[in-house]
């Protein structure tokens, strides 16, 4: 029988707040363990948590993005369950009354757009950490460390809408582009910034019932994600194809082992004891408020997507690149600012220097090569002053070393020889070393002109003007 896949996303993304949520204690990364603690977020009796404005600015931004309904009311909640990461004994988080419902995102996978159905976008507070030592001269022991305890998160709950894994990458990929575009998430995955849990079930293809779903924790890339779903949905196939049942429940992603196992049965959502956090208020958002933070959004992906297409005359799959991150974007602009030929810009950055940048796992942030400095290297092809293919040697220069390309042309004398006696001797030379192709190319075997030029080329080391080099070579031929 067909299957169809049906996933639902849930994404958690920590928003790019100076202080917690419900407290005034750093949100830094990689501090000291507890050195970012008071005694709201280590959950000490008699403290009061106070909602940090910042962070319902951040999720309206993100609502507002995503096309949601923004609540006029809505509600913290208390999510009861142990674990030694969590001091209270419950998160707060919001359930009944999100800030935000209704909302979609578009992606492009393999086929045509397609949007995909945003249930709703709450904030919530992360738990702490467990650092597990099994090797301690006192025996095995588990540490706490509580500086995460209260850092503000959004999670976006995605509608079951999503039939593939190459279409869950794709609203990742988008979901993340848009949080960062909006400067509310760093998007950083490694370091659980931006997370991904997944619902998927399969249902004969044609049926409109949902099958029986598992939910997938654990996948740090975009990448496992993908490997993840693949996984699920074969071993889901093998199962209804044996006429076996599907459990519901969660399941570990064993990234070094490729495969998904059993963690526990799934909880249901009155396993948490769910009831108003009795120590907030509703919170009531100012329509006013709202349309302020409406008409201060940056220009999204899709929208900036659709700009380079049409102001640089760009194809929209370099459009497409150049926009994954706002960064890049802020890069190629500035790039033809200084060197308007919007076309051969964005060559040069979608080969040469994304190439590097991946060899490296860097960001466009940490390039080595400035915008300027690349467009000045360009203006020098243009000139004459060096030929394209030594460009790609000056370029690998300048990456390597952040030095301009003018110091590099000079260090290592590699300005192009378009000095027209100097190129003619050096065609001459070649075409009496090679005698016998000379008499083939004029008894018609034109093929061989290639053939000269290579030669020419490595006699002046990559460095002669090659439109000099082909017309002297005509003419001599
Ligand atoms: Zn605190």
């Amino acid at each position: 029988m067909e299957y169809e896949p049906v996933i639902g996303l849930e994404v958690h993304a920590q928003l790019l707040t100076k202080s917690k949520i419900f407290c005034g204690c750093s949100t830094l990364f990689g501090g000291e363990p507890n050195n970012f603690t008071c005694p709201v977020c280590t959950g000490l009796p008699g403290s009061l948590p106070v909602l940090n404005k910042k962070v319902v600015e951040y999720t309206l931004r993100a609502a507002l993005a995503t096309h949601c309904r923004i609540a006029p009311f809505s509600l913290f909640a208390r999510k009861n369950y142990f674990y030694p990461d969590l001091p209270k004994g419950y998160q707060i988080s919001q359930y009944e009354h999100p800030l935000a419902t209704d909302g979609y995102i578009e992606i492009q996978a393999d086929g045509p757009k397609k949007r995909i159905g945003i249930i709703r976008i709450h904030m919530e507070e992360d738990a702490g950490k467990l650092l597990h030592d099994l090797t301690s001269e006192r025996g095995s022991y588990s540490y706490v460390d509580f500086n995460r305890t209260g850092v503000p998160l959004i999670e976006i709950v995605s509608a079951p809408d999503i039939r593939s894994p190459e279409e869950a990458g794709a609203y990742l990929r988008k979901l993340r582009a848009i949080l960062m575009f909006l400067d509310v998430c760093d998007g950083n995955m490694e370091e659980g910034s931006f997370r991904c849990d997944a619902n998927v079930s399969l249902r004969p293809k044609g049926q409109k019932a949902l099958g029986v779903k598992t939910e997938i924790k654990n996948m740090n890339s975009f990448r496992n994600v993908q490997r993840a779903l693949e996984f699920e949905i074969r071993r889901q196939t093998a199962l209804l194809d044996q006429g076996e049942e599907i459990i519901q429940e969660t399941r570990l992603w064993d990234e070094a082992r490729g495969v998904t196992s059993s963690m526990r049965g799934k909880e249901e959502a009155h396993d948490y004891r769910y009831f108003p956090d009795p120590d907030l208020v509703p919170l009531v958002v100012d329509p006013q408020w709202i349309e302020e933070i409406r008409a201060g959004l940056p220009e999204l992906p899709e929208a900036k997507k659709e700009r380079f297409a049409r102001q640089y005359e760009i194809p929209e799959y370099d459009a497409e690149v150049l926009t994954t991150t706002k960064s890049l974007a802020n890069y190629y602009e500035s790039c033809v600012g200084h060197h308007p030929k919007p076309k051969v810009v964005s060559n040069w950055i979608m080969s040469e220097l994304l190439r590097e940048l991946k060899k490296d796992e860097r960001e466009i942030e940490e390039c080595p090569v400035s915008a300027p400095n690349l467009a000045e290297m360009l203006k020098l092809i243009d000139d004459g002053v060096i030929s394209g293919k030594i460009a790609k040697s000056v370029f690998e220069e300048m990456y390597r070393t952040g030095n301009r390309a003018p110091e590099i042309i000079q260090e290592k004398g590699w300005v192009q020889v378009s000095d027209a006696e100097e190129i003619e001797k050096i065609v001459e030379r070649v075409l009496a070393a090679n005698p016998k192709e000379v008499a083939a190319y004029r008894q018609g075997k034109e093929k061989l002109f290639g053939f000269f030029v290579g030669q020419i080329m490595k006699a002046t080391q990559g460095k002669a003007n090659p439109q000099l080099v082909n017309e002297l070579l005509k003419k001599k031929l």
